[in-house]
């Protein structure tokens, strides 16, 4: 691929899952910056690189889509926060390795990939569990040294026909190649599916885990649009895309975490039993109207109105006096943040638990920010929960803010204020 200036690959004029070029743009945010490049003054941040963040929806197989592809390089070279491993993170990994081992029956010898498998953390969880053999597949060397020193063995490539022959010549064929949070991040969709089919043995799964188009749209999560995000997935797009690649989706189960995930499973065509749930999340998608242009109109005008009333009161609360800021310097805050047009004169600084981030100021936005002692000696009147995925835990873990009078803001899916007692 041919690089073009200021950092983008390629425009996405023709659809990555089945060519279309008959592409929609539902949502513009207008020129953004890249949401990890944290800067080191204020100025610097507000002096960023911007790109225009648009999402398109092909009319053919209705995959929601970034008008543009930045180059990785750009996008991660600021990447170096390991993603901190919470309880209820592992919980989940531990639960799905179970529901694996009944689905599919693993056991003993099967060997399970986990592309972009970050620190190991899934496949520990499995190894454990199962007693399975387990691969890591990860282009990041130091967390591919950290997942090793926890006795999951690491490939440090990207995921493509050579990380999976070398997969295959120094361990065999998986059972079982699993892809969490990566699948909707991906470029090249097509290389990407045929690269696990020429892996798996003939009864093999390959199984993505990827936020659901349909939460995205019904719960206005339009923040989670980020320029690492570059596919908003429903169930239709990957169906076409297995069939057309010989494959086929067999099952697919609904997943509550990070504001509402898919998991689905994909075999070598007539090879898996097909689960009722294939049709039915379909079906579902059409009748709701996802395979029709009209939801994506009305989402465009619910989402102008949410973002102006937003806009809206939160001026209103700094022109009373109120002092604001935000909990969680996250992609999706900086989505929010920029998509509003703040900066440090609306909200004073955010709140961050990540050591790297601290100290740092908010791109695009310039907005400082800090560790939790700030909101302890210098609290604001209103908390904006950027995080809103998180809400009760950062609610229950800032007590003593709202113990003081503390109200929080929770900005999705609509503008909610929770005061001190509770009440909204
Ligand atoms: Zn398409």
């Amino acid at each position: 691929m041919k690089q073009k200036n200021n950092g983008v690959v390629r425009e996405v004029s023709n659809c990555r899952v089945c060519s279309s070029a008959d592409l929609s743009v539902y949502l513009d945010l207008g020129m953004m910056p890249l949401a990890n490049n944290l800067a080191a003054t204020a100025d610097d941040a507000k002096a960023t690189n911007r790109y225009p963040m648009q999402v398109q929806y092909c009319h053919e197989c209705w995959l929601s889509q970034l008008t543009i592809v930045i180059d990785p390089r750009e996008l991660f070279s600021n990447y170096a926060y390991r993603s901190s491993i919470s309880q209820a993170y592992v919980n989940h990994c531990r639960s799905m390795a179970k529901s694996l081992r009944d689905s599919l029956g693993l056991k003993g010898d099967d060997l399970v990939v986990d592309i972009a498998g970050n620190d190991g953390a899934l496949l520990a969880v499995f190894k454990d569990e199962l007693g399975v053999r387990v691969v890591n597949v990860d282009p990041a060397e130091n967390l591919a040294e950290i997942a090793t020193a926890a006795g999951v063995p690491t490939i440090t490539r990207f995921w493509g026909s050579d990380a999976a022959a070398q997969v295959v010549a120094e361990y065999g064929k998986p059972k079982l190649i699993t892809a969490t949070n990566v699948f909707a991040h991906v470029d090249d969709v097509r290389s990407f599916v045929m690269a696990a089919k020429d892996c798996l043995s003939e009864d093999g799964a390959l199984m993505l885990e990827f936020p659901y188009g349909v939460d995205f749209i019904e719960h206005r999560e339009f923040d989670t649009v980020y320029f690492e995000h570059l596919s908003y997935v429903l169930l239709e797009p990957v169906r076409r895309l297995a069939v057309e690649l010989g494959m086929a989706v067999f099952d697919v189960q609904k997943q509550e975490i990070h504001g509402g995930t898919i998991r689905v499973f994909i075999g070598k065509q007539g090879r898996h039993d097909v689960m009722p749930s294939v049709s039915e999340f379909i079906a579902t998608e059409k009748r709701e109207g996802y395979h029709d242009p009209d939801v994506y109109g009305d989402w465009n005008r619910e989402i102008d109105a949410l973002i102006s009333d937003f806009v809206a009161e939160i001026t209103t609360l700094k022109e009373g006096g109120a002092k604001i800021a935000a909990f969680a310097a996250s992609a999706k805050g900086n989505t929010l943040l920029n998509a509003c047009r703040f900066d440090e004169n609306t909200v004073d600084y955010i709140v961050d638990d990540t050591p790297q981030k601290i100290g740092r100021f908010s791109p695009g936005t310039g907005i400082p920010i800090v560790d939790r002692t700030v909101l302890a000696e210098d609290p604001p009147d209103y908390l904006v929960i950027l995080a809103w995925n998180f809400a009760k835990e950062i609610i229950a873990s800032t007590a003593e803010f709202s113990a003081d009078g503390g109200q929080y803001i929770i900005p999705i899916p609509a503008f909610k204020n929770i005061a001190p007692d509770g009440e909204a």
